[in-house]
């Protein structure tokens, strides 16, 4: 569930059950067609997850459908169609819930990675992408991996290996060869006749040297990689304790909202654009409260997910400012849970410039690139390139990012169907 303190003193917990959402937010004193107005929220966005993953299409498998068919399997419906490719958050939210607590709640979903503040155009749109998918039967639902997200790479692992792959881990590519294979940095040779890079498209752009079309070329110079996203993952002596939670809340086992709503967020936006740190909306997520095994024993993770920082700022480094700006990020979380700041024993703070270097992944961008609609569906990459023998499998491409896996899917078949057909 989500759930969202506000300055007043009072919270909000949104949860997976339709009625005891309502119920909630009636609780709090908003009205009646508000408690209503988040049910058809949720109503929308529902509907067009199953106009476009139903089992007759289901549009994230393959290449994107162009948009003449995405308005058709939308129905053409005006407002399905405002929603995917042209809306604000804002907008959608403010258009059905008057209530400030509640649009506060639930703007933040728009901006997730996004360069964009929620009264942006196709911030709905990055609200979509997270509730496209289904989770244990709960549409738009999110987990936690056990043992750690890394533990899905694990499990890749083991398949590869079962079906008769040799891998190789810590080996940096230094240039794609297309036909020929790749070159690693130690010097060596791997001969391929099909390369797959998971390398975001910027990389891949510098892995694949001249041998690349000029118009290609010129996509990926052009993709847009700007992250607003700084992470400080915490290891605490015990939880914090957040002053608005009712008992049955359970606020560290939701994913915890701060904001301090629609229109501060827009201004960290811009105060981001400007090179100024405004880190003042946070996602929070407490694994151990479901999973004890990531964490030694007794003790807890936190991991604040916080935007708006920009990858350049324009006074200071990121070397010189990390910490004073993950010191900012845990004072807007100790705004509504005091102890924070006594419970952390251990903090990594990581700006854009850290996921650059230390995930490999160009600005920082959690996506591989800004997932608005300039961005998707037919905008987003394909799994082929241009170039003969190479093709893409991260986030970059079609349906976009998150850990779902249909990117390394939607490849995969690319390549098996181009070798059936002899390409
Ligand atoms: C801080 C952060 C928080 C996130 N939170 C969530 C979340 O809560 N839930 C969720 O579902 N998703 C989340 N995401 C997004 C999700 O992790 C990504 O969308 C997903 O991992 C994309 O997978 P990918 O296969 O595209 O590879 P990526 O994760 O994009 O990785 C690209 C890989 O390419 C490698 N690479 C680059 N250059 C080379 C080279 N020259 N040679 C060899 N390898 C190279 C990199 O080392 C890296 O391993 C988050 C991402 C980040 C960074």
């Amino acid at each position: 569930h989500l759930w969202c303190p506000f300055e007043d003193g009072t919270s909000l917990a949104l949860w997976n059950d339709r009625d005891r959402s309502a119920a909630a937010i009636r609780a709090i004193g908003a009205s009646d067609a508000d408690a209503k107005g988040y049910l058809a929220y949720e109503d929308l966005f529902a509907t067009i997850r199953s106009r476009l993953r139903s089992p007759a299409r289901d549009t994230w498998v393959e290449d994107s459908p162009s948009r003449d068919e995405l308005e058709a399997l939308l129905g053409h419906d005006p407002t399905l169609i405002d929603v995917v490719f042209e809306a604000s958050i804002a907008d959608v939210v403010e258009g059905l819930i008057a209530d400030e607590r509640v649009r506060t709640a639930l703007t933040g979903q728009g901006c997730i990675g996004t360069w964009a503040g929620p009264r942006d155009p196709g911030t709905a749109g990055v609200h979509l992408m997270h509730s496209m998918g289904s989770l244990e039967g709960i549409g738009g639902g999110w987990g936690y991996v056990e043992g750690g997200m890394g533990r899905v790479a694990f499990a890749l692992a083991d398949a590869a290996r079962e079906a008769g792959a040799a891998l190789a881990t810590g080996v940096p590519v230094a240039a794609i060869l297309p036909g020929v294979g790749v070159q690693l940095e130690g010097g060596e040779l791997v001969h391929a006749d099909v390369v797959v890079s998971n390398a975001d498209p910027k990389r891949t752009l510098g892995l694949l040297g001249e041998a690349i079309p000029d118009d290609y070329r010129a996509r990926l110079e052009g993709w847009s990689v700007e992250s607003p996203v700084v992470k400080v993952n915490c290891g605490l002596s015990r939880l914090p304790t957040f002053s608005a939670a009712a008992e049955d809340d359970a606020p560290h086992r939701g994913m915890v909202t701060i904001s301090q709503g629609t229109d501060v967020a827009q201004a960290s936006f811009l105060a981001a654009t400007r090179g100024e740190p405004a880190p003042d909306w946070c996602e929070l997520y407490f694994h151990t409260a479901y999973d004890a095994s990531i964490a030694p024993a007794g003790k807890h993770a936190m991991s604040v997910f916080a935007q708006y920082v920009p990858y350049t700022l324009a006074e200071g480094t990121w070397g010189e400012r990390r910490e004073e700006i993950g010191d900012r990020v845990l004072a807007t979380v100790a705004r509504f849970a005091p102890d924070v700041v006594d419970v952390i024993e251990e903090r990594e703070v990581l700006g854009p410039p850290d996921i650059e270097a230390r995930i490999g992944l160009t600005g920082g961008h959690i996506f591989q690139g800004d997932c608005r609609p300039e961005q998707m569906w037919d905008r987003r990459l394909s799994a082929r390139t241009p170039v003969d023998g190479v093709y893409l499998c991260g986030a970059a491409t079609h349906p976009g990012g998150s850990v779902i896996a249909a990117n390394g899917r939607n490849a995969a078949m690319a390549v098996l169907a181009d070798a059936a057909a002899g390409s």
